[in-house]
């Protein structure tokens, strides 16, 4: 194990390997100020710990441009290629930090252990607004703001002492672009209005597109393009 001094150059090797991997992002969050506002927030991982890496990749441009108003089963692929992608490197950061001796657990990308409302075992979006890699949009998701939604995140949970980030104090200002886009109706002026079972319902429709047959949609990520869309978007 590293002396406590040395511990903090932990944090700098976790996110080489991130870098190295091609993460866009890369953050630390303190998960002991984050559970005095929601005590229930790791009670799906059935322990307890004091720090989150997170870690995002972009989703690329030419995937998304085939989405109109539902999911395209080229953007299925190549959303659960990010997945994969991010669970292979979840396990390399949480196997770096055991090695220094620390425990970790990687929560993977997209495993569902609920539904109504659609769930896994930690919310990658809350992880990665605690480690100020965004704000939580007007479409419930995280908007990087270099990228927008067009992010997919992982988290690796730890009893690392690393040096945590803070969240950001930013809002999505005059920009309204998923609001008009989602075939759902489901995104509203005020992020929390956003209607969550409008949109579970519009994405249990799309599961029935030919080779999709699962919960993804895609429109209001694709309408969501940061500070690039003067260049990425359509
Ligand atoms: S995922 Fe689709 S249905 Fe849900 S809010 Fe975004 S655009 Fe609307
Ligand atoms: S598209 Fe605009 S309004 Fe919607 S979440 Fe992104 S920044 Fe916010």
């Amino acid at each position: 194990m590293k002396a406590e001094g040395n511990v903090q150059s932990i944090r700098s090797e976790l996110e080489s390997i991130a870098r190295w991997a091609g993460a866009k992002a890369f953050g630390v969050a303190n998960l002991t100020a984050l559970k005095k506002a929601d005590p229930n927030l790791l009670a799906r991982v059935g322990a307890d710990f004091p720090r989150a890496a997170v870690m995002g990749l972009r989703l690329q441009k030419a995937a998304l441009d085939g989405i109109r108003d539902r999911p395209t089963p080229l953007y299925f692929h190549h959303y659960r290629q990010l997945n994969y992608q991010l669970d292979t490197l979840a396990l390399r950061i949480a196997d770096h930090i055991q090695d220094e001796g620390f425990r970790a657990l990687a929560v993977p990308a997209s495993q569902v252990i609920g539904k109504e409302p659609m769930r896994g075992a930690v919310s990658h979006r809350a992880m990665g607004w605690a480690a100020g890699l965004g704000h939580r949009g007007r479409n419930n998701l995280l908007v990087h703001p270099e990228f927008g939604s067009r992010m997919r995140y992982v988290t690796v949970l730890t009893d690392a002492p690393l040096r945590a980030d803070k969240p950001v104090r930013a809002g999505c200002g005059s920009c309204r672009a998923c609001v008009a886009a989602c075939p759902a109706k489901a995104i509203k002026m005020k992020t929390e209005n956003f209607d969550l079972a409008a949109c579970y319902a519009a994405l249990t429709e799309f599961t029935k597109i030919p080779f999709i047959g699962q919960h993804v949609c895609g429109v209001c990520v694709k309408a969501c393009a940061g500070r690039r869309r003067m260049i990425s978007a359509e």
